[in-house]
């Protein structure tokens, strides 16, 4: 017996649809839609295998890192750490200044920006060792001395906060 069932086979070359009718292969070869059934499994293949190995590689580079640095980097990753704490601690402590400090070096940096001459950072904590209050004591004792750092972070708050200029303007 004769099959009638699939008469009309798409002259595309690869494409494996068969119609019994010839209106629907014109349909099917007016939308295009054409089947490739090995093609399309190879494709399929493919892409699965290329999924596979993107996960693989995926597994890989988030699983290898975590252990070279667990085992490679700990060392680093724990001195980062201590040094991250201590940043932290010490720039708790740069924002602590007594108001004498803060006032000593406003004016200092006023100083610096009427004469064009800025006070360097270290040479302004030299000379907090050295500054006198009015009646001629020591205007900071020694736990009072600013490192350069605090200094210029005092600074650098200042330039920011554009509290000279402001003031600057007054005149
Ligand atoms: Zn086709």
């Amino acid at each position: 017996m004769e099959c009638h069932c699939k008469l009309f086979v798409c002259p595309e070359e690869g494409c494996v649809k068969s119609f019994q009718r010839f209106s629907s292969l014109e349909h099917h070869l007016d939308v295009g839609k054409h089947k490739y059934a090995v093609e399309s499994l190879t494709l399929l293949d493919k892409a699965m295998m290329s999924y596979a190995s993107k996960l693989e590689q995926g597994v890989a580079t988030v699983d290898n890192p975590v252990e070279d640095t667990g085992a490679a980097k700990a060392p680093d990753s724990r001195s980062s750490l201590s040094m991250g704490w201590a940043l932290k601690s010490s720039s708790t402590k740069r924002t602590r200044l007594t108001e004498n400090q803060e006032q000593y070096l406003t004016e200092v940096f006023k100083i610096g920006k009427q004469t064009g001459k800025k006070a360097s950072p270290s040479n302004v904590c030299k000379s907090m060792r050295k500054v006198r209050s009015a009646d001629g004591s020591s205007r900071f004792d020694s736990s009072s001395y600013l490192t350069s750092q605090q200094v210029a972070s005092f600074f650098s708050h200042l330039a920011s906060k554009k509290v000279v200029q402001a003031d600057e303007s007054e005149d």
